[in-house]
């Protein structure tokens, strides 16, 4: 058998392998294990203590798996304290210590690491992958270094090992993990971690690879001088740094006040002063990244371009914010970060929405118990360069009447003739904003705050018609989830049969969010069916999608309901896009009362009043008899729940629901209908119709009956929509009755 190994025992460091890190060695027994390691060119153990606080630890107080490193480097600080940086080599059992000698030693049974290739391992790799970059996204600090290497190492062992290591555990934990030798069931344990942690890391500040194995390190003021030389700072922020060092080194360690200033310092070391000067555009570069990651939206593109052409010329300009407006999922995010790559900047979000407090962008005052900087300097430090896209994210729904004004703030942020030393109340020195590029998103640019929205140059998304969804789903959604389940075309193709029936009976959005997460729980099957042994390629086609999916979630609601007399078809618009509504009228004996149900907002219920006036005024015409109100209560009833109800927008559906019941006759199954009415029986016009029109256009829907004067918004209505559908144009209600019901409602 081997010779023993010299054993360093650790109290709170579990070394993985694969992984370099410092132990700082106090005992004289682990300095003399360090040493013999180093003299006779070996390895040296690292085992955690079972039980901390054995000073002398022997067999029964150690763990018996640990971790074989290599010393790369031994250093002896002046204070005389020994510190040996380690990497993990791999993994061993301990078969027999041996005791008594001027250090612990063991005999050691090295575990080699081996795990088949199978569908499941690469699942669950690609997963753990994803979590980990995500967690280290939400850590201000995560050195770039770290992210690559998450997003490059190829072996799945290795990753689960990496990822334990960065992640705030305890010392138990993190041996429970290196004590699964199974690589699928570690994977597992890991990714659970994480989970698990994903949200206390949001707080925790900070990313420790290095631990120690007694005290921290004495030298933190001697660590901080030189990261303040380092960081580049403008001689401003260099003197309130140094000061504040001073201030540091006189409070002791255990203050409260200490824990303040240390944490004020690490923010002036950790955000991005210097740095080379800013990336130049290349427009062309950039068309060809906005154009191999987005299909379609070819307007939008080119208006992107032409923003960049202008900062391109004159970055310090006074140029407007562009900001990407439309509903969830239609591509703001994803051209953001194109936007980045394009122009090799990194990318941030900073989210706006319901932000109430101006503190909450500008930060508090230090003094402050827990005070911080505000998402504006916080954004800064994540991107960790001040050559970056910073993402104002719902800027729509930034909150109003809390403390100070947040649209001030922002437009201080925005402003580049104040941007260049701007103020964050926590730090109290200038920051340079001015090599930042901001974009704004909002679901809706009406709402933005108005002197926010004067700076803006505002670009309008609007859904996807079906056949450019399946584009998008061909080209960049199936792709993108089979390489994150760790498959390939090869091993399952989606074909555009089954693409298209999630599309249509799995969907209803007008972006591309709930279609991108269904293409995903198709892979996930066919991830665990190759796994479970199936060999040959899969294909899932149409016939497949209900087994997977589940039986279809929109039904085809306008081949049921629409078609019986009393039922129309209405749009209705929401910050998520246009959608359909039906409105259902029925009458029974009564005494002439109007019932409205189905949760509608006050203009809605005074709009259904003016509809039943406006009927009641042309019985004549309509052929109904004269008493035909007085004896019958009319009940007009608005399903789905989900959709706000409210605004004048559907008078002319009203109208129609109600001609359509007391006549007895249909309206066709595929029209619907959008405007306002006025007593007099004019059709007023409404918002939203783009949005309007998409969604009957998604929905099925082959006839719109629109106001007159709404006619300037056709421009806007994407072609395919505006080309498949018949637009009908009305000025008044009459004329709106007539093509819906034909002539044949006016016998006269
Ligand atoms: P938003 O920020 O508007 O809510 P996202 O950017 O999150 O939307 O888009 C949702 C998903 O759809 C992302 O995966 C995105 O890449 C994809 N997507 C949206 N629009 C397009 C497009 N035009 N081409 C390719 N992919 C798109």
């Amino acid at each position: 058998m081997d010779e023993p190994l010299p054993i360093v025992a650790v109290r709170t460091l579990v070394l993985f392998p694969g992984v370099v890190a410092p132990v700082t060695v106090m005992r004289a027994r682990s300095v003399a294990a360090a040493q013999a390691a180093m003299r006779a060119g070996r390895p040296l153990g690292i085992v955690l203590q079972r039980n901390p606080a054995a000073e002398e630890p022997g067999s029964p107080d150690m763990h018996v798996l640990g971790t074989a490193a290599t010393v790369l480097r031994y250093i002896t600080t002046e204070d005389g304290q020994h510190h040996v940086v380690c990497q993990g080599l791999h993994r061993f059992r301990v078969t027999g210590w041996v005791e008594g000698g001027p250090f612990l030693a063991a005999r050691v049974a090295p575990l080699a690491e081996a795990a088949a290739d199978t569908p499941e391992l690469r699942l669950l790799t690609a997963h753990l992958r994803e979590h980990a970059l995500e967690a280290l996204h939400l850590l201000p600090q995560a050195p770039q270094e770290l992210l690559a290497v998450v997003r490059t190492l190829d072996s799945p062992g290795e990753l689960a090992d990496l990822t334990a290591s960065f992640m705030d555990l305890r010392p138990v934990e993190k041996q429970e993990i290196l004590e699964t030798e199974d690589v699928v069931a570690r994977l597992q344990l890991v990714a659970e971690r994480l989970a698990d942690r994903v949200a206390v890391l949001r707080l925790s500040r900070g990313l420790r690879i290095v631990e120690e194995e007694d005290d921290p390190l004495p030298a933190e003021a001697a660590e901080l001088a030189a990261a303040i030389e380092a960081a580049g700072m403008p001689p401003e922020v260099h003197a309130q740094a140094r000061r504040e060092l001073k201030r540091l080194e006189r409070i002791p360690e255990l203050a409260a006040e200490h824990s303040m200033v240390r944490g004020y310092l690490d923010w002036l070391v950790e955000l991005p002063w210097g740095g080379a000067a800013e990336p130049a555009i290349d427009l062309a570069a950039s068309r060809r990244v906005l154009d191999a990651e987005h299909f379609g939206v070819e307007a939008v593109k080119r208006r992107i371009l032409e923003f960049l052409a202008v900062r391109a010329l004159n970055p310090r300009g006074r140029g407007p914010i562009l900001c990407l407006a439309g509903p969830p999922g239609v591509g703001k995010t994803s051209l953001g970060q194109s936007i980045a790559r394009a122009t090799g900047r990194a990318f941030v979000r900073v989210a706006l929405g319901g932000v109430h407090d101006e503190a909450e962008i500008r930060g508090h005052r230090r003094t402050y118990v827990g005070a911080l900087p505000g998402s504006v300097v916080q954004g800064l430090r994540r991107a960790g360069t001040r050559d970056c896209v910073m993402m104002l994210d719902e800027v729509d729904k930034l909150g109003r009447g809390g403390r100070g004004d947040p649209a001030a703030a922002l437009l201080e942020v925005l402003d580049p003739e104040q941007n260049a030393v701007f103020r964050d109340a926590y730090l109290d020195v200038p920051v340079d904003l001015s090599r930042v590029l901001f974009i704004a998103t909002a679901n809706l640019a009406d709402a933005i705050p108005a002197a926010l929205r004067d700076r803006m140059e505002v670009i309008e998304l609007s859904g996807y018609t079906e056949d450019e969804k399946l584009e998008i789903a061909r080209r960049h959604l199936a792709p993108r989830q089979l390489a994150a389940h760790g498959l390939t075309a090869k091993r399952l193709e989606i074909g555009d049969d089954a693409l298209r029936v999630i599309i249509r009976d799995h969907t209803r959005e007008a972006g591309n969010r709930e279609l991108e997460r269904r293409i995903a729980a198709v892979c996930r099957f066919a991830a665990v069916r190759i796994a479970e042994g199936e060999a040959g390629p899969l294909r899932v086609g149409a016939a497949e999608v209900p087994g997977i999916l589940g039986p279809p979630t929109v039904e085809n609601e306008v081949a049921l309901r629409a078609g019986v007399p009393g039922v129309v078809t209405a749009l209705a618009w929401t910050p998520a896009g246009g959608d359909i509504l039906f409105i259902e009228a029925a009458r029974f004996p009564g005494s002439g009362r109007l019932i409205l149900t189905g949760q509608l907002g006050e203009v809605m219920k005074e709009s259904a009043q003016a509809a039943l006036s406006l009927v009641k005024t042309r019985w004549r015409e309509l052929g109904l008899e004269a008493d035909a109100f007085a004896a019958s209560d009319l009940h007009l009833h608005v399903p789905a729940g989900a959709i706000p109800k409210d605004g004048p927008s559907a008078g002319l559906a009203l109208v129609a629901a109600m001609v359509s019941l007391l006549t007895g006759r249909s309206v066709a199954p595929d029209t619907a209908m959008t405007g306002e009415i006025s007593l007099r029986g004019l059709v007023l016009p409404v918002g939203g119709v783009k949005d309007k029109v998409v969604a009957a256009h998604r929905a099925g829907i082959g006839t719109v009956v629109l106001p007159e004067r709404n006619r300037k918004d056709l421009e806007a209505i994407p072609a395919a929509a505006r080309d498949s559908l018949r637009l009908i144009w009305v000025e008044g209600v009459d004329e709106a009755l007539a093509a819906l019901f034909g002539g044949a409602l006016r016998p006269s």
